[in-house]
């Protein structure tokens, strides 16, 4: 299969990782005898740097020319956002590229691998049989779209927010979930809020209209703050959750952190168009770029998402998962999730790869 990949590296860590990532997909297009094309274009400072601008046209050009896009990260050192070219770096590439193509489905996976569960907050009885945890969020509605004014009402301070959904924004991503938790062990648990917000009793009523077209898939309810602490008190009853705009902001970051490092959770925003974009969901990390120090494992396992989503190859993808857990397993480690003591060799980004290449290769 010939496929054409948008390689937007951006700034920090994201070309060294993104490096990574391209030698592991090489590696599987040599075992499978596919042909993928790379197109590497500029965004954030680093596109900054050379036309003044985040996120220049022709970057737009080319993802646009491509099969699927695959994103490293940007922006710049906390302590330079005043400069422009860091200034809104993230609203003005990653997030306007978001809304160039009207992604409305964005897609965290949450891997827990066993060998390295003593990095979670959580207590080791909790993680025993791991976590793979899928979450859905809806990027293009709710609070985020909707009406924010700061004012004086009555002699007081006085802030209003307004937030909606409509039917069909609801419909395409849960159609999407359902879609996807076939592929998975079939459960499904939609979040909300339906017992106070409006868009929430929407939201309820519309899963559970296509949850009856999908009867295969166990698919149920949960109210958001409920959800909140059943993440903490029991994880593994999760599969695939299915939540609005703002849930999904907070509940996604809240599993971030159970798998033990920033660096190892991958992401994926769609839309109705078909094209995909595919990143981890990390940042810049400038205070350890350019060292041969961060994790790869979200950009690699974000095109491990992109070979599964975009391109239908499921036992490629499915090969790349195995081969960073073989990593895993074999005591290879980053920086970010070494254990002094542990029988673990810590290695560099470079070399964390290279094990990740020789299980594929295998
Ligand atoms: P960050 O995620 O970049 O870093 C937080 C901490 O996690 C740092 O200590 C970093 O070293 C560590 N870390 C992150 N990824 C790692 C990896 N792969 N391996 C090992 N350690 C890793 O968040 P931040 O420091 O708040 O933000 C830095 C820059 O990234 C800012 O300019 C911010 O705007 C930008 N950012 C970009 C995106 C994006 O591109 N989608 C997302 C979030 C933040």
């Amino acid at each position: 299969m010939n496929k054409k990949i948008a390689i937007l590296a951006g700034d920090g860590i994201g070309p060294e990782v993104m490096t990574q990532a391209i030698r592991v997909l090489d590696a599987i297009a040599t075992k499978f005898g596919h042909k993928f094309e790379y197109t590497e274009s500029l965004v954030g400072g680093a596109a900054y740097d050379k036309h003044q601008n985040h996120l220049p046209q022709e970057t737009i050009d080319v993802c646009n020319n491509s099969d699927a896009v695959l994103f490293g990260s940007v922006g710049g050192p906390v302590d330079k956002q005043h400069e422009a070219k860091w200034a809104n770096c993230e609203a003005k590439s990653i997030l306007a590229l978001r809304k160039a193509f009207n992604f409305n489905i964005n897609l965290r996976k949450m891997a827990l691998y066993t060998e390295i569960a003593s990095l979670s907050p959580l207590k080791p009885e909790l993680l025993s049989n791991g976590l793979d945890i899928v979450i859905f969020r809806e990027l293009l509605g709710d609070v985020y779209f909707g009406e924010h004014t700061q004012t004086e009402k009555n002699g007081e301070r006085y802030a209003f927010d307004s937030g909606s959904y409509t039917e069909s924004q609801i419909k395409s991503i849960a159609e999407y979930a359902f879609k996807v938790a076939k592929t998975r062990s079939k459960r499904l648990i939609s979040v909300d809020k339906a017992n106070v917000m409006a868009m929430s009793k929407l939201w309820r009523q519309v899963v559970s209209e296509v949850a009856k077209d999908n009867s295969d898939i166990e698919y149920s309810d949960m109210l958001v703050d409920n959800c909140a602490m059943q993440i903490i008190k029991n994880p593994s009853q999760f599969d695939v959750i299915l939540t609005s705009n703002l849930f999904g902001d907070i509940l996604s970051d809240e599993l971030s952190v159970l798998s033990g490092s920033v660096g190892m959770m991958p992401s994926a925003s769609f839309s109705s168009s078909g094209l995909a974009l595919y990143e981890p969901a990390g940042g810049s990390a400038p205070d350890i770029a350019g060292k041969n120090i961060a994790n790869p494992i979200a950009q690699i396992l974000s095109a491990s998402l992109m070979l599964g989503y975009s391109f239908n190859m499921l036992d490629e993808a499915k090969i790349i998962d195995e081969a960073v857990k073989a990593t895993i397993v074999a005591g290879y480690r980053t920086g970010d999730i070494y254990t002094k003591g542990a029988n673990e060799k810590m290695v560099g980004t470079k070399e964390f790869t290279d094990q990740v290449i020789a299980f594929i290769s295998k």
